[in-house]
């Protein structure tokens, strides 16, 4: 299959960060891309695989049985080339899929899918990529042929990783399929206070970042559901316990030369930006319509910061 030359694929606008501190979006859906690529964003924070795969309305199984491997190869590539192509050579930060088993067994093909008392703490993320090698290498082998055809800016991000026998099982992976995890950019999702808790250890796997998913390490953390409207109120990601372990994660990273980033929900909040300013984190992703504001208000911070310095 011939490709588009990556020529096609050069900037609209010069790319130059407003702030130390980068400003990045979060893509809900690929066809989003051009949207969050006006906002002037220093890149993709989190495009999240399993839209690519939830439009298809089919399992990963099922669109391999019905399709063939080839097909599903190509849904993942076209779905992130469409986004790669739009910010580069901005970084376009893709998650491997996550989706709980109650969301798969919505789809064709979702009547196979374990059923779970809790989905939340179940079959999903970096786990059941482990645990499924094949679906897994399908989507390793999508981003080896981004690369092959000139994506130098797509990075790759695993979720829900625990400590780092998780990272190197994903790592011995990447490799078999033939990705140089030496030359790439990829990293992980700090979304569980294990992970938080091991990111010293995590520091020696060969990750590059670290990325605060803070929806669900909120959720872990203060054991409140984040789709239970009985504890919506204590859902906090603000709460100090969340912030001290994002605060501790961010030292390690920066001692190890580990850049931090988040792109959970809270990253478009003035109180979480300040907050990682201070701390000294790599880049802050946003929803489109809070780039703007995050990225005055970590200008602010910023200014403060030098001011705060000098006096
Ligand atoms: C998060 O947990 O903060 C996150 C970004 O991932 P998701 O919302 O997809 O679980
Ligand atoms: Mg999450």
């Amino acid at each position: 299959e011939e490709t588009e030359p990556i020529e096609e694929a050069r900037p609209k606008t010069p790319v130059k960060p407003m702030t130390a501190t980068e400003v990045k979006v979060n893509v809900s859906i690929p066809e989003a891309a051009e949207r969050a690529a006006a906002t002037g964003a220093d890149g993709v924070g989190l495009l999240r695989m399993e839209h690519m795969i939830l439009s298809t309305n089919k399992t990963p199984d099922k669109y391999v049985a019905d399709h063939g491997v080839r097909a599903y190869v190509d849904e993942i590539v076209e779905g992130v080339r469409g986004v790669a192509e739009e910010f580069y050579p901005r970084p376009v930060r893709v998650r491997t899929l996550d989706a709980p088993t109650d969301e798969f067994r919505q789809l064709e093909g979702g009547q196979d899918e374990p059923h779970e008392h809790n989905p939340m703490l179940g079959y999903r993320g970096i786990r059941r990529s482990l645990d499924e090698p094949d679906v897994f290498e399908h989507e390793l082998e999508a981003f080896k042929r981004l690369y092959e055809q000139g994506y130098d800016n797509v990075e790759i991000m695993f979720p829900l990783v625990n400590d780092a026998s998780d990272v190197y099982g994903a790592k011995r992976l990447m490799e078999k399929v033939g990705i140089d995890t030496g030359k790439r950019t990829w990293g992980v999702m700090v979304e569980t206070p294990a992970s938080a808790l091991t990111i010293d250890e995590m520091a020696d796997t060969g990750i590059d970042f670290a990325s605060f998913g803070t929806n669900d390490l909120t959720q872990y953390t203060l054991a409140v559901d984040r789709n239970n409207e009985n504890v919506a109120d204590r859902f906090d990601e603000l709460h100090p316990a969340v912030l001290k372990l994002i605060g501790q994660t961010i030292e390690t990273c920066r001692e190890h030369d580990i850049e931090t980033s988040i792109c959970g929900q809270a990253g478009s909040k003035p109180e979480m930006v300040n907050f990682l300013v201070e701390k000294g984190v790599s880049s802050i992703s946003a929803n489109i319509d809070a780039v703007r504001d995050v990225q005055h208000e970590v200008k602010r911070t910023e200014q403060r910061l030098i001011l705060d310095s000098v006096r």
